[in-house]
């Protein structure tokens, strides 16, 4: 007679190999639902042209201009006596509905026009953002502001006078301002500024390390990277309001900094974000979908300075977190059946997260990690648990900074937790 034992551990055996043979066979990701065909195919690919333009209609009267880092607007048209439109055309036909532009109109006379953004290849998504100075931003009054969901327009009203308006899908968070931002922080003593690399454009691909860590002690590593799509601007204050609490003065976050060193990419794609593109590099591919192949160069960059943690016997990569913008607050985290290290670790914040801010609308869907994108790259490689971070297009600025803050916040606690384990 066989033995029992044996005979469950068969049973298992047999089960893992099914377990097995389910997953090799499962379909390779070709791209989520939303993504163009091919969208895992990163090699180079031909781009539209977006030219510099300052363009004045209706007998001199209404100027516009793409003139800045970050604009995107293609033409400029008067359809009668008070209607405008603004057409805005992607940087590849074939891409994901997030239609950015961002232009400076004026009128040489005060006026009041109507102005109407009319998309190549999308449907308007943006709610326009006003300012007289392209840095103080404000939300169009809704009361100026009408959406055709049918037709994928927008028509604004605008009051035009001799100093430009900058009309703009949301904030511009562009190169200088990232610059002055990682400058501002490595005036502190624990923050030091690298460039791991370098965009086709030749734009530096910035580090900021972060760190009081003991030189000959092991420690933990966190990693960070942003703005891997250039719309995503509140993905980027998020990044920034993070980042700020990870730098500041806390006690909470000097320990965690005595513990734990942050390896920030907040800028992967910086040329993107200049040329006022709705997704992609300069070389159209989305960065995004290149952490298995590798084409791109701002993703070479990152992933060549992050392997050699691999066998680096003092850090120990713990966690990894990529920053987004969507339509709502959502977490992607690691389905939770894979085990990662720290375990379970991203479901346990966002609890904590919710619990502090019940009100504040936060969704949570798990992913297998069979995607190539950043977050799968960093469990693949170094088996820590890892999360892609999505804030709300939409999200009020200040609330979504406090809440950011105070996820970062727990994570520090949780993080010298599981140190101690
Ligand atoms: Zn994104």
């Amino acid at each position: 007679m066989e033995n029992p034992i044996n005979t469950i551990s068969s049973i298992t055996v047999f089960l893992l190999i099914l377990l097995l043979i389910g997953c090799s066979t499962s379909e390779e990701f070709s791209g989520y639902s939303y993504d163009p065909k091919d969208v895992t195919e990163t090699s180079d690919k031909e781009t539209n042209p977006h030219y510099t333009r300052v363009i004045g209609v209706n007998d001199g009267k209404i100027w516009v201009s793409n003139d800045f880092p970050g604009a995107r607007m293609n033409d400029f048209y008067q359809v009668n006596d008070s209607l405008y439109r603004v057409a805005i055309k992607p940087e590849r036909d074939a891409i994901n509905n997030s239609p950015w532009y961002a232009f400076q109109i004026w009128s040489v006379e005060p006026d009041t026009i109507k102005l109407q953004l009319d998309y190549e290849h999308g449907d308007h998504r943006y709610i326009p953002k006003l300012s007289k100075d392209s840095r103080h931003w404000q939300r169009i009054d809704s009361t100026n502001y009408s959406a055709d969901t049918t037709r994928g327009t927008a028509t604004l009203t605008l009051n035009l006078e001799r100093k430009p308006l900058w009309v703009s899908a949301q904030e511009l968070f562009t190169w200088n301002d990232y610059k002055a931002w990682a400058d501002s922080l490595t005036k502190k003593s624990f923050i030091s500024q690298d460039t791991v690399g370098f965009s086709h454009n030749n734009h530096p691909i910035i580090k900021l390390n972060i760190s009081e860590t003991n030189t000959d002690e092991p420690r933990g590593v966190m990693i960070i990277t942003g703005r891997l799509h250039p719309p995503e601007v509140t993905g980027a204050l998020g990044t920034e309001a993070f980042i700020n609490e990870l730098a500041s003065d806390t006690e909470l976050a000097k320990k965690f900094r005595n513990n734990f060193e942050i390896w920030a990419y907040p800028f992967a794609n910086p040329d993107g974000v200049q040329q006022g593109h709705w997704r992609y590099n300069a070389r159209g591919v989305d960065l995004n979908r290149d952490w298995e192949h590798f084409k791109q160069p701002e993703t070479r960059a990152i992933r060549n300075d992050l392997l050699p943690l691999k066998n680096d016997s003092l850090r120990k990569v713990y966690y990894g977190i990529d920053f987004h913008s969507t339509d709502e607050n959502i977490f992607y985290p690691i389905n939770r059946e894979e085990k990662t290290f720290p375990d379970d670790f991203t479901y346990q914040w966002i609890d904590s997260l919710k619990k502090e801010f019940p009100e504040y609308p936060i969704e949570v869907e798990p992913f297998p990690p069979n995607s190539p994108i950043t977050k799968n790259w960093i469990f693949h490689t170094f088996g820590a648990d890892a999360v892609t971070y999505e804030t709300s297009d939409e999200a009020p600025r200040d609330s979504m900074r406090t809440v950011t803050r105070e996820s970062a916040r727990i994570i520090m606690e949780q993080l010298i937790e599981e140190q101690k384990q």
